[in-house]
């Protein structure tokens, strides 16, 4: 072999990473580049000229590489060998020996190239590789998700167990070398998939894209059998997809358990009355019910995220922020606050603070309470108010109904209270609770202008916070009052229907009525119904007790007072110029001849004469004197503040009255009558003895010829005769 091929192969293979040997024909070594030097552990220039003999382990292999030399016409193409070589330092080397023959332009062989490769550093290696990659499987076949990885060209490198296990009816297409698209048709006509609603095609589209994609997004994807699973894809450094399955079926179900209770609980949440809403650890709102958005005055969206309690104000806020650091300390709590909620309503609450604890006991959030207490409380409150209104004895019925009424407007907080009396259509106001007195007892509407048509027709207690928006906006009432808030209920006196009490206001009510506003009105009728009873039978009791005095001390025959009541009403006249030295004159009155008219004309026309009699004088007499009837037919009169002389000439008047005035046709005879007088006496202070004196005057009157007026002059001077 030349000079110059040696020097070719020296460019050719010299640095090569390969180890490269060449012989000639002859089997002679002509080259060796610097890798085989390094591999045999020998000086590549004493090589040359000398054969590879000394390097065969197993000097059968050196002869049988001969073959190689004889027969060139055959060994046209490369060959491999496996050879068991050793170094100059005597150490073995397994090596992999590719030869290929070299030819001359005349095609004669001029000798042969090896490329040796040391297999021992390779079997190392694979070894390695098999261990990690059994490592590799194992470590994959022990985590509980599916895994697999494709390569650049999307063909299946590897993939574990679960894999295979989660797409069983792939499983026949799940080997490496297999294109991910053909292991999803594969499985499309298995119906591996639900494709929910898609056609195979749209849906492997719609797969591949999101493989291709493999951005690490989640991707839920249902089973033909009703599993579901979470796929996530990344792509890897070589151009691959890694992915990763997980079954997320019992999640799933839990999952839409969770929302489901969710629901319920959001449900039940939004049909309570108390606001409920979770705060986070930070007092941000994460949750509220319905109530609570009421309260809040704002859509949930809008609440959500924020700190609720900031929209409260300053002291309130306090209030809030102490009790949460009390829950944040895994403390239940709870206490009666009093909230000006951002609706613009005052209530007072029981804010109950729960906290809510994750697996590990730290306080996740708190879920708060509040009951708006204040309804109950007010009720609570008006109830004891009513007692005390009802069951005292310093004020009359009148005063109690006054008191109902003002209590009616304080507790509905609504400016007018009215108590009606409905007799037929008409409807009168009896009392009443208004601003500046604008509504008059005694008004008086027609009945059907009035919302109490609707509360006599229930029967009961009816009431609207909102007419403009009830059945309440179809009555006339609307139109003529303007009212928009009403409570009323009828009332009932001794069981008939006597009239209503109604609250009302021309304001719609903030707060709607609550089944205790109506339970609380019902009271209030109830009450007053009792007080206008109570009212009416001490009413009658008076009537009775007046008709009854009236009756004792009246004459039956004549209606003038009887000698009792006479005597009282002539005592207090004694005592009252004991007081005043006013003076007064008593006169005694006897009919002359009285019986003589009884017996002509019978007892009945006596009775007559004397019921005429006394109209007669009755009538003549001013209000401050006093007439009774002292015996059978005879008569006293007390003339007030009049003295003897001016009682003489009353009393001639009245005896010349009783001449014409008491004259029954049927009596021919002249009805005349004699008075005796007696004048009040700074020593007469028992009417008795004034009495007595009168009648001492009557006696004289009768003694001379009767029909006169005889004044008691007194002992021991002898009665003036006029
Ligand atoms: P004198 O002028 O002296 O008074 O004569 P007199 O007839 O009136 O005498 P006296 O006083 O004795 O008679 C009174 C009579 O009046 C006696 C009695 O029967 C009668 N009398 C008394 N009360 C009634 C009564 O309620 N009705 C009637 N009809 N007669 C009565
Ligand atoms: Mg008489
Ligand atoms: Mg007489």
């Amino acid at each position: 072999m030349a000079e110059s091929i040696t020097l070719d192969l020296k460019q050719s293979f010299g640095d090569l990473n390969e180890c490269v040997l060449v012989t000639d024909a002859d089997r002679k070594i002509v080259f060796v580049n610097k890798a085989m030097e390094t591999l045999l552990k020998t000086d590549a220039d004493a090589l040359v000229g000398a054969t590879t003999e000394r390097f065969f382990a197993d000097p059968a292999q050196f002869e049988t590489m001969a073959e190689l030399y004889q027969s060139p016409a055959d060994q046209r193409h490369r060959r491999a060998h496996a050879l068991e070589l050793k170094a100059d330092d005597g150490s073995s080397i397994s090596a992999e020996v590719v030869s290929a023959p070299l030819f001359d332009v005349d095609q004669t062989l001029s000798g042969l190239l090896f490329i040796a490769r040391d297999t021992a550093e390779r079997k190392a290696l694979e070894s390695k590789l098999s261990d990690i990659a059994l490592t590799l499987e194992e470590a994959l076949d022990a985590i509980t998700e599916g895994f697999a990885i494709f390569d650049a060209e999307d063909r299946l490198i590897i993939c574990n167990d679960q894999y295979r296990e989660i797409y069983a009816h792939s499983a026949q297409a799940i080997f490496p070398g297999n294109r991910f698209e053909d292991i999803l048709r594969f499985g499309l006509n298995r119906k591996q998939y639900d494709t929910g609603g898609l056609s195979d095609d749209e849906w492997l589209q719609e797969r591949l894209d999101w493989h291709q994609a493999a951005d690490g997004k989640v991707l839920e994807q249902n089973l033909g059998d009703g599993r579901w699973l979470r796929v996530s894809e990344t792509r890897t450094s070589s151009g691959g997809v890694a992915g990763i399955r997980a079954d997320i079926t019992e999640l799933k179900h839990a999952r839409a358990q969770a929302e489901a209770a969710y629901r319920n609980l959001s449900l039940m949440a939004d049909n309570i009355t108390a606001s409920v809403t979770e705060v986070d650890t930070d007092g941000r709102c994460v949750f509220i019910n319905k109530t609570g958005c009421e309260w809040f005055n704002d859509e949930p969206q809008n609440l959500i995220g924020t700190r609720l309690r900031d929209t409260l104000p300053w002291k309130e806020r306090e209030t809030v922020r102490s009790l949460f650091e009390q829950a944040q300390k895994g403390e239940k709590v709870s206490t009666e606050v009093s909230f000006h909620f951002p609706d613009g309503i005052h209530r007072e609450c029981l804010m109950s603070c729960n906290p809510r604890l994750a697996e590990d006991g730290t306080v996740e959030g708190i879920v708060v309470l509040i009951s708006d207490n204040t309804d109950r409380k007010k009720t609570e409150r008006t109830l004891a108010e009513l007692y005390a209104i009802t069951s005292t004895r310093e004020l009359s019925h009148e005063d109690k109904i006054a008191e109902i009424l003002r209590l009616g407007t304080e507790h509905f907080d609504l400016p007018f209270g009215i108590i009606s009396h409905v007799i037929d259509d008409h409807y009168t106001i009896t009392h009443a609770h208004s601003p500046g007195g604008e509504l008059v007892p005694g008004t008086s509407f027609p009945l059907e202008n009035t919302y109490c048509t609707l509360t006599l027709d229930a029967n009961g207690p009816l009431a609207t916070a909102n007419a403009a928006n009830s059945e309440f906006a179809k009555h006339p009432c609307h139109e003529l009052f303007a009212l928009e808030t009403y409570i009323g209920a009828p009332l009932l006196v001794d069981g008939e229907i006597h009239g209503t009490i109604n609250f009302t206001s021309a304001e719609v009510r903030k707060r709607p009525f609550t089944p205790a506003d109506i339970q609380i009105v019902r009271q209030f009728a109830d009450w007053v119904g009792h007080e206008i009873a109570r009212q009416r039978d001490h009413q009658a009791l008076m009537d009775a007790k007046v008709n009854l005095e009236r009756i004792a001390s009246v004459d039956d025959l004549t209606q003038v007072l009887n000698r009792r009541a006479f005597l009282e009403r002539a005592n207090t006249e004694v005592q009252r110029f004991r007081r005043t030295k006013r003076p007064f004159t008593a006169v005694m009155i006897d009919i002359d001849k009285f019986k003589q008219i009884n017996d002509v004309h019978g007892h009945a026309t006596g009775d007559e004469v004397l019921k005429l009699f006394s109209d007669v004088i009755g009538g003549a007499l001013r209000a401050v004197d006093v007439f009774g009837r002292v015996g059978g037919e005879e008569f006293c009169m007390i003339l007030h503040n009049t003295n003897m002389d001016d009682a003489m000439l009353v009393c001639e008047r009245l005896r010349q009255k009783i001449i014409e005035e008491c004259q029954l046709e049927s009596v021919d005879q002249t009805v005349t009558c004699s008075m005796g007088l007696a004048a009040a006496a700074r020593e007469d202070v028992e009417f008795s003895t004034l009495m007595q004196k009168a009648d001492t005057a009557l006696y004289e009157a009768k003694s001379t010829g009767r029909n006169k007026c005889v004044a008691y002059v007194g002992e021991p001077e002898k009665a003036a005769v006029l």
